[in-house]
């Protein structure tokens, strides 16, 4: 049995070579796994199932013919693409996830987050992100026309990002009580997450284990887990 997580690939028009580098994923890593996990953030923005980008459609056939090859897939919302919903389900063939989920690996158990909601010490991130998940806002803001909803993330996101420009690393990351409480409540050893851009395997004294996934950007970030455990592969995405 072997299960790949990805996470923050952050597809969009103007990084074409991201797009390509997850095609070429898909069509031989992940052709060879049981389960593929994308744990959010894979499109850097969302505005509804009804207003798929041209240029994701190729992503969206891929999932399709991965998950048609007997691939289970599995999507976990980040907090760039919270919109995606069941149409995107039923195109891609993936099952859409809760933001917390523990689920059984091939070497234990795992507590699976997109990681954002661990990010508490950013108080107003947290604020803004009850915002966004409050199903109220996401019906106003699905019932509008694509050309206001894209008017709405354009600013949210500069919003965002001149905010973001003022906070600390330490503030950006996730807190280690957050953590700690998560993974008490779910009684597991292991935790896998992205978001936070910072890939790497923590191990505490106490054996507890927290996996971050990296963003692709220069290179890709893939975690596999076999019989063996867990590994963080990263490689170079070059565009050609
Ligand atoms: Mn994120």
């Amino acid at each position: 049995m072997r299960c790949l997580f990805i996470s923050d690939l952050h597809l969009q028009a103007s990084r074409p070579d991201l797009t390509r580098a997850l095609l070429t994923f898909l069509n031989n890593e992940a052709s060879q796994c049981q389960q593929l996990y994308i744990l959010g953030d894979l499109f850097e923005a969302w505005i509804g199932d009804d207003a798929i980008p041209p240029d994701m459609q190729p992503v969206i056939t891929a999932l399709r013919n991965l998950h048609d090859q007997g691939t289970q897939l599995f999507f976990q919302h980040g907090n760039r693409d919270f919109l995606v919903q069941q149409t995107f389900a039923e195109l891609t063939g993936c099952t859409l996830l809760p933001e917390a989920i523990t689920v059984n690996l091939p070497a234990g158990r795992a507590l699976l987050m997109h990681g954002d909601q661990l990010c508490t010490d950013d108080y107003e991130y947290m604020e803004f992100r009850k915002l966004l998940r409050n199903p109220q806002w996401q019906n106003d803001f699905l019932s509008k026309s694509i050309a206001e909803r894209l008017e709405v993330a354009r600013q949210l996101r500069a919003a965002s990002q001149s905010k973001n420009a003022e906070k600390s690393m330490t503030i950006m990351d996730v807190n280690p009580q957050a953590v700690t409480q998560a993974m008490t409540d779910a009684d597991v050893s292991l935790l896998i997450h992205g978001h936070t851009h910072r890939p790497a395997v923590h191990e505490d004294t106490q054996d507890l284990r927290r996996i971050v996934l990296g963003d692709w950007d220069t290179q890709g970030w893939y975690l596999e887990c076999t019989e063996a455990g867990e590994s963080l592969i990263s490689f170079p995405i070059t565009d050609t």
